[in-house]
């Protein structure tokens, strides 16, 4: 039975439902989303990744805005099917023992992908072995390490422990699984016989894998000490094999993905461009993320393409037919998903919006630099543009990562603007982003903004949801938004495409250019040239709902890599 898969996918989060905490951010809904599509069409791939039991974490704003984190308590078995099956890692010469939840995807003709959470907590492991899958992101170097032995070593086991034994591409989504890569030379080496990893078993590697690269921020990139890997894993003759494990001191997980892959790809044609400058050795390919159609269209919009576009569900290309939809029928399904939204905000917040403002939405995770605070950065001119230009509203949600200061100084700083500004606009701060909140604001809202520091969006996938729901972008020209926008047909762009590295990018600049488009642009079509607004809207469906979705992008890598 479990023969006939052949890719294994490889992620540290996996974004299904809102009630498993087990993704952070993009990473996460990527791969769930990837998942997904799999199985509508029918790709034989089975998933792994951690349990993360105590979650990623759940998100309180105090009145000033500073947010504490609690864990999650979330309960496995109301998700998660137990298997019986049982595999081992070896951590600082400790065994710890792991077990497996299954959760099945299930696509739109009924072909299941099978995802498989490891699990450390159990009771023949030590007290601290037992907390290794309880946090994502959480914890040291030394814990994170740990971490990724289990998924990429202790992963491979696990499959081979379920009867996995076909299977020949293996995809790293993103660096942390690629301990992976050592666990197939050992098979390799097992195999041929020999005593230790010679080319041959190398190039064999080489061949079964895939990796993606998600990030050009360094933060994003793990790298540990050699004395920690030394410690952790032992087996110190196999990172003197410096070609392959590591450059100087340090094991770098993402060169040794690349070490390691004969398919290597970024996440969007530019992130591609930025992804071979950075690692000049290397062939890096380029395929843009997407999401799942189905997954984050709303209720409403669900039910017009269920209406004009009979097939969409199965095949997304047919969101392309959007073009021939009532533009009044269109205006209608949005302003169902947008009283959703609007009242919720102002249940949860008493801000008081109306559904007939101009709404923008933000939400992300609150990194600085994804610059949330970009509309705020004079004041002066904002007042004057919702005061004479016509009257706009704006929703912000996201998290920062529990350990990074300046992300919760963001948010802090847009709650003071939302108190400062009061009279003038409304703003709200919505506590606890996560997949349904996400779904809500790309569908409820009018414009959706972002104002990434060039180049540092390697793609984005937060617009593209948008797309689906007809919001148009108003967004920084990097990641997938330099593809996706068409001036005034899907949507504006703010300040130019600059090829620059962010320390160039002045800031000032971008929000100038934002006020202008604002003012002199969107606010004047919303209010005063309602159809060619909904114009703006049916072509984000037909063009970029249709191509920046997890159906076109699995069939790229079905194409250029699995296959
Ligand atoms: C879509 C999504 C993201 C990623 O959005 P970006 O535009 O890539 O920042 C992060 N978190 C949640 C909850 C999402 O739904």
């Amino acid at each position: 039975m479990n023969e006939e898969r052949e890719v294994a996918y490889f992620s540290m989060e996996m974004a299904l439902e809102s009630g498993m905490p087990t993704y952070s951010g993009g990473l996460g809904v990527l791969a769930g989303d990837t998942i997904r599509a799999a199985a509508d069409l029918r790709v034989p791939m089975v998933a792994v990744t951690l349990v993360h039991r105590k979650g990623y974490f759940y998100q309180r704003l105090d009145a000033s805005g500073w947010q504490r984190e609690e864990s999650v308590e979330w309960v496995v078995e109301d998700f998660l099917k137990e298997l019986p099956e049982r595999a081992s890692v070896t951590v600082e010469g400790r065994t710890v023992h792991l077990r497996s939840w299954k959760y099945e995807v299930t696509g739109v003709g009924g072909f299941p992908v099978p995802v498989y959470f490891l699990d450390a907590d159990l009771p023949e492991n030590s007290e601290w072995d037992r907390t290794l899958t309880h946090f994502l992101y959480g914890g040291d170097r030394h814990y994170r390490l740990c971490q990724e032995v289990i998924l990429g070593i202790g992963g491979l086991r696990m499959l081979r422990a379920l009867g996995y034994e076909s299977i020949g591409r293996f995809h790293m989504n993103e660096g942390h699984s690629s301990l992976l890569g050592l666990e197939l030379l050992d098979e390799e080496t097992r195999k041929a016989g020999g005593k230790s990893i010679t080319r041959v078993e190398i190039e064999a590697v080489r061949r079964k894998c895939i990796f993606t690269t998600h990030t050009p921020v360094p933060a994003g990139q793990d790298q540990f000490p050699l004395d920690l890997v030394n410690r952790v894993l032992g087996r110190r003759e196999v990172y003197e094999m410096k070609d392959v494990f590591c450059c100087e001191d340090l094991l770098n997980m993402t060169y040794l993905a690349l070490n390691l892959s004969h398919y290597v790809n970024g996440v969007a044609e530019r992130h591609g461009e930025v992804s071979r400058l950075m690692f000049a050795r290397y062939n890096i390919d380029a395929i843009t993320n997407g999401v799942h159609a189905v997954t984050w269209t709303s209720g409403p919009f669900q039910e017009l393409y269920d209406r004009y576009m009979p097939g969409w569900r199965q095949d997304n290309f047919s969101l392309r037919y959007a073009l021939s939809i009532p533009r009044q029928e269109v205006w209608k399904a949005h302003m169902r998903a947008k009283k959703a939204l609007i009242q919720y905000v102002n249940r949860e917040t008493n801000v008081g919006m109306d559904v007939d403002v101009l709404t923008l939405g933000f939400a992300r995770r609150a990194a600085t630099y994804k610059r949330a605070d970009l509309l705020f950065t004079d004041i002066e001119r904002l007042k004057s543009i919702s005061m004479k230009a016509g009257a706009f509203q704006v929703i912000y949600a996201g998290k920062a990562h529990p350990q990074d200061e300046s992300g919760k100084e963001l948010i802090k700083r847009i709650f003071e603007r939302k108190e400062s500004l009061k009279k003038v606009m409304k703003i709200a701060y919505l506590e606890n982003y996560d997949l349904e909140l996400g779904k809500m604001m790309t569908s409820g809202v009018d414009v959706w903004l972002n104002t990434p520091q060039p180049p540092l969006e390697a793609s984005g996938t937060s617009g593209m949801k948008a797309a689906l729901n007809g919001v148009p972008s108003l967004s920084v020209l990097d990641g997938w938004w330099i593809e996706g926008h068409i001036a005034g047909v899907t949507g504006w762009s703010i300040g130019e495409d600059g090829r620059g590295m962010a320390e160039s990018r002045d800031s000032s600049q971008d929000a100038t250019s934002l006020y202008d488009k604002l003012e002199q642009v969107m606010i004047p079509i919303f209010y005063q040239d309602r159809n060619r607004f909904i114009d703006v809207m049916v072509h984000s469906i037909a063009l970029n709902g249709s191509f920046f979705n997890t159906h076109r992008m699995i069939q790229q890598y079905v194409l250029k890599a699995y296959f």
